[in-house]
């Protein structure tokens, strides 16, 4: 492929998994965030990750020079010099309308300007971005170094070769992209997840079940690699909590649980399996336990 310069927007989950899989392909990535912190983080979750996969033989080169292909910035410089940006922020509309316009004044003629946004249509970022045929969401799905899905989305705005290129860059880095050429919030695989997630949170929330005992129902019952209040914990209950709020703004009810469950719970600082406290417990070694269960 052409291309040699990767800008990641968004330096969280989704960005550093992003960032990583390009690095591991030979690509330089420039990874972004406001939050230096962020990218501090981000860059130790990614050697922890590289030194895995080492380990199990999954990739050969040594992580550091994996890692010596991401440098860390806190200003958006590099969008001139990228061949590909893929912006991976908070789920937040007016954020991603403003970064997208930005992204637009900064970026090369010839750059495709990809979302990774769960829910907001890319139509309406396209058109905030000035270049509307470059935009183009591209999907991916986490922990992004295990998952093998991205789903490919055409605005009505995106041209037919910017779509192409999106799932020829999906292919380049090892994953299948699934392409949606219907612009609709959630686009496909969010859309039936959400519907699972809506109608399982409720039963939680009335009392009905468990969260513990309905992802195993889901696991044994229909044999789901994880159940639903497992993922969630992984996606972070704070980004389910974005998505909602604008899934619920599209009046998108089909897709929105009826309860606040979650909501509570990012108020309560329950946002997952990153803080150790999402719907699971989880130890110092990342084990996973029923809430309110000891040790
Ligand atoms: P996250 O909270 O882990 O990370 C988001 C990062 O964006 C944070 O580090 C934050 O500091 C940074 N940020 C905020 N404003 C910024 C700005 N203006 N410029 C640069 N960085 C900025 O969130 P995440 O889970 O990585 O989600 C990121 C995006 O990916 C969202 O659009 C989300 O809907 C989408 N997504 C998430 C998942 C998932 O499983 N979590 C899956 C698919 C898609």
């Amino acid at each position: 492929m052409n291309m040699e310069r990767v800008l990641v927007v968004g330096a969280g989950f989704m960005g550093a998994g992003i960032a990583q899989v390009c690095a591991q392909r030979g690509l330089s990535v420039s990874l972004n965030d406001v939050k230096s912190q962020a990218l501090k983080v981000a860059m130790s979750g990614m050697a922890a990750s590289l030194a895995k996969l080492h380990a199990k033989g999954l990739i050969s080169e040594p992580p550091d020079q994996v890692l010596a292909r991401v440098s860390t910035h806190t200003a958006l410089d590099d969008a001139a010099r990228a061949d590909w940006i893929i912006e991976a922020a908070w789920e937040e509309l007016a954020l991603k309308l403003e970064l997208f316009a930005e992204l637009g004044r900064l970026s090369k003629a010839n750059t495709p300007l990809a979302s990774n946004t769960s829910s907001i249509p890319i139509g309406k970022l396209a058109q905030a971005a000035g270049h509307p045929e470059r935009v183009l969401g591209l999907h991916f799905f986490g922990p992004v170094p295990l998952m093998g899905l991205v789903e490919v989305v055409k605005a009505p705005q995106t041209s037919e070769e910017v779509f192409e290129r999106g799932a020829a860059f999906v292919r380049f880095l090892g994953k299948t992209p699934v392409k949606v050429g219907r612009d609709i919030p959630g686009f496909v695989m969010n859309r039936v997840f959400a519907a699972a997630m809506r109608e399982a949170s409720d039963l939680v929330a009335d009392g009905v079940v468990t969260p513990e005992d309905l992802d195993i129902g889901m696991k044994l019952g229909y044999g789901w690699n994880a159940g639903p209040f497992e993922i969630a914990d992984n996606a972070g209950l704070d980004t389910f909590a974005r998505i909602n709020v604008f899934l619920r703004s599209m009046h998108e009810d089909g897709l929105v649980p009826r309860t606040d469950m979650i909501e509570r719970m990012v108020a309560e600082g329950r946002l997952g399996r990153k803080v150790g406290k999402g719907f699971y417990r989880y130890d110092a070694q990342g084990k996973r336990h029923p809430w309110g269960q000891e040790d």
